[in-house]
C-alpha cells in the first residue's frame, strides 16, 4: 500500500509516525510532500508544495498511490480533494465546497444558523460602512462591550480580533478591510460576533459523511508567552485529558453540535470525508461553536495521535471509502501533552540555522515522541532549525501531570541557540475566558 501525506509540519510528522507504527499485516510505503528532515526518517519526502494540486495529483497517479491524506487547510481550500476524486484517486479530505466550513467564516455561521448548531450571534458586513453601522446599532452592546471581528477567509491566525470596546472593533475592521492585516481576499467580508466567555476545548472527529469516530477532546495554547501573553502563534502546546470536556458536556456536544453538523452537511450536499475539528467555547449556557476546521490542528494532532491504538491507515482508508462504520477506533486511557520548542524570534521573525543538540537523550525518556516541525539536516547529519516552531515534544502518561513531566524532562535535554518554550502548558487559570478577552488578538 502506498500512502501520500501532504504537509510539512509537526502534525504531518505525527501522522506519518502513526501510519508507520500501525498494527498492519502489509507494510506501507509512505510519501510526504513536501515533508521535513524529521519526516524523512519515516517517509520519502517529495519536493512538491502542499498547494500544487495538479503536480501532487500527477505524482499520485504516476506512483499509483492508494490513499492521500491532507494535513492542512490550504490544499483543501485549493480543491485538492476535488482534483484527486476527478482522477479516481482515493483521498481523505473534504471537497472545496465542504472545506468552506473553514475557509469562509460567513459560510460557516450561515450553516450553523440554518442547522440549529449553537454558536455566537453574528452579522456579516461587506464594507467598512456596513460594519460600522452594525457596531453602532447597539446590537452587540454599547461602547464598552467586547465584540469579536473576524475576517471571512483564511488568514493564518491573524483573522480574529476580540475587541474590548466598540472603537477597538471599528479599528480592527479598518485594519482588516483596508490596512492589509490579512489578505485582500480574506477580508472582503467580515463577521461581527457576540463575545463569549468560558474555557475553550477542541473536539475532533473523523467522518466519512455518514458515520463518525470521535477523538479525545483537546485544548491548546495559542499565545507565545507564559500566562497566555504575547502575540498569537500557530500553537505552543496542546493536551488531551479527561478534564478538557466532562462526560455530560461531551454528550451534549455530540447531540447538539456534532450530529446536527454532520446531518447539515449531508442535507446541503457537502461531500465531507475527512477530519472535522470543532472549536468550542464552554459557556455558562453550554458549549457554543467558535469555528470549524476541516483538518487536524497542529499541535493537537501530536497530542491526540500518541494515544491512538487502532491502525491509522485503516481509519483514513475507511474515511475515503465511506466504510468508517466498520472500523473500531480505540484510544489508550492515558492523558497526553505536546510542548512546542520554538526558535528565537517566533512568531514574528524566527531565526533559522541553529544546531540542535540533545535529541537522542531527549528521545530516551519513556513514552516520549519528538515530532519535527521545522528542521533541516546539515552535511554532517546533525539537525538544524528551519522554522518558527521547530520540535513538538509529546508524551503520554497515566495523568496529565505525568505526561507533562515527561515532556519537560525530555525538553530539558534539548537545546539550541535561541530555543524557547512555554513552561505552563496544560495549566489554565480560572479567569481564562475573561483574561483572554482583554487581549488584542485571538488565534484562528
Ligand atoms: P476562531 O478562528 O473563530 O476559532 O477564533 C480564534 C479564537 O478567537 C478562538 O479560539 C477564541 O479564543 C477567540 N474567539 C473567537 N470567537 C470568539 C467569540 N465569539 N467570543 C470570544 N472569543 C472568541
Amino acid at each position: 500500500m502506498k500512502v501520500l501525506v501532504i504537509g510539512s509540519g509537526g502534525r504531518e510528522h505525527a501522522i506519518c509516525r502513526a501510519l508507520a507504527s500501525g498494527v498492519r499485516s502489509a507494510p506501507l510505503r509512505l510519501f510526504c510532500a513536501p515533508g521535513n528532515a524529521g519526516i524523512a526518517r519515516t517517509a520519502e519526502c517529495i519536493p512538491l508544495s502542499a498547494t500544487d494540486v495538479s503536480a501532487l495529483a500527477d505524482f499520485a497517479e504516476r506512483e499509483r498511490v492508494d490513499l492521500t491524506i491532507v494535513g492542512g487547510e490550504a490544499a483543501l481550500a485549493a480543491g485538492l480533494a476535488d482534483e484527486f476524486a476527478r482522477r479516481g484517486l482515493a483521498v481523505a479530505g473534504p471537497t472545496q465546497m465542504a472545506a468552506r466550513l473553514e475557509s469562509s467564516k460567513a459560510f460557516a455561521k450561515d450553516f450553523m444558523l440554518r442547522h440549529g448548531v449553537p454558536t455566537a450571534r453574528h452579522r456579516v458586513a461587506d464594507s467598512i460602512e456596513e460594519a460600522r453601522e452594525i457596531l453602532r446599532s447597539g446590537e452587540f452592546g454599547t461602547e464598552d462591550a467586547p465584540v469579536v471581528v473576524k475576517a471571512d477567509g483564511l488568514a493564518a491566525g491573524k483573522g480574529v480580533v476580540v475587541a474590548r470596546t466598540r472603537s477597538e472593533a471599528e479599528s480592527a475592521v479598518v485594519e482588516m478591510m483596508e490596512g492589509g492585516r490579512v489578505g485582500v481576499e480574506a477580508a472582503r467580508r467580515v463577521v461581527i460576533e457576540e463575545a463569549l466567555i468560558g474555557r475553550e476545548a477542541s473536539l475532533l472527529l473523523w467522518t466519512d459523511g455518514r458515520d463518525y469516530a470521535l477523538m479525545p477532546p483537546a485544548r491548546d495554547h495559542k499565545r507565545v508567552g507564559e500566562g497566555d501573553t504575547g502575540p498569537n502563534t500557530g500553537g505552543m502546546g496542546a493536551i488531551t485529558a479527561p478534564g478538557v470536556l466532562d462526560d455530560e458536556t461531551l454528550r451534549f456536544a455530540v447531540r447538539e453540535i456534532v450530529e446536527p453538523t454532520l446531518a447539515g452537511a449531508r442535507a446541503d450536499g457537502l461531500d465531507f470525508r475527512g477530519i472535522l475539528f470543532i472549536g468550542l467555547m464552554l459557556t455558562e449556557d453550554g458549549p457554543r461553536v467558535l469555528e470549524y476546521n476541516v483538518r487536524f490542528g497542529d499541535p493537537e494532532a501530536q497530542a491526540i495521535l500518541v494515544r491512538l491504538q487502532s491502525d491509522l491507515f485503516e481509519i483514513f482508508d475507511a474515511v475515503a471509502r465511506r466504510t468508517l462504520g466498520d472500523v473500531k477506533v480505540e484510544w489508550s486511557d492515558d492523558a497526553s501533552a505536546c510542548v512546542v520548542l520554538a526558535a528565537r524570534g517566533y512568531p514574528e521573525r524566527p531565526e533559522a540555522g541553529a544546531r540542535i543538540n540533545g535529541l537522542e537523550e531527549a528521545a530516551r525518556i519513556p513514552s516520549v515522541q519528538i515530532f519535527h516541525a521545522g528542521t533541516t539536516r546539515a552535511d554532517d547529519g546533525s539537525f538544524l532549525t528551519a522554522g518558527g516552531r521547530v520540535l513538538g515534544v509529546t508524551a503520554t502518561g497515566t495523568t496529565l501531570e505525568q505526561a507533562l513531566a515527561r515532556c519537560y524532562e525530555s525538553a530539558s535535554h534539548i537545546n539550541w541557540d535561541g530555543m524557547h518554550y512555554r513552561r505552563d502548558i496544560g495549566k489554565w487559570r480560572e479567569a481564562d475566558g475573561r483574561s483572554r478577552r482583554q487581549g488584542q488578538e485571538a488565534g484562528s
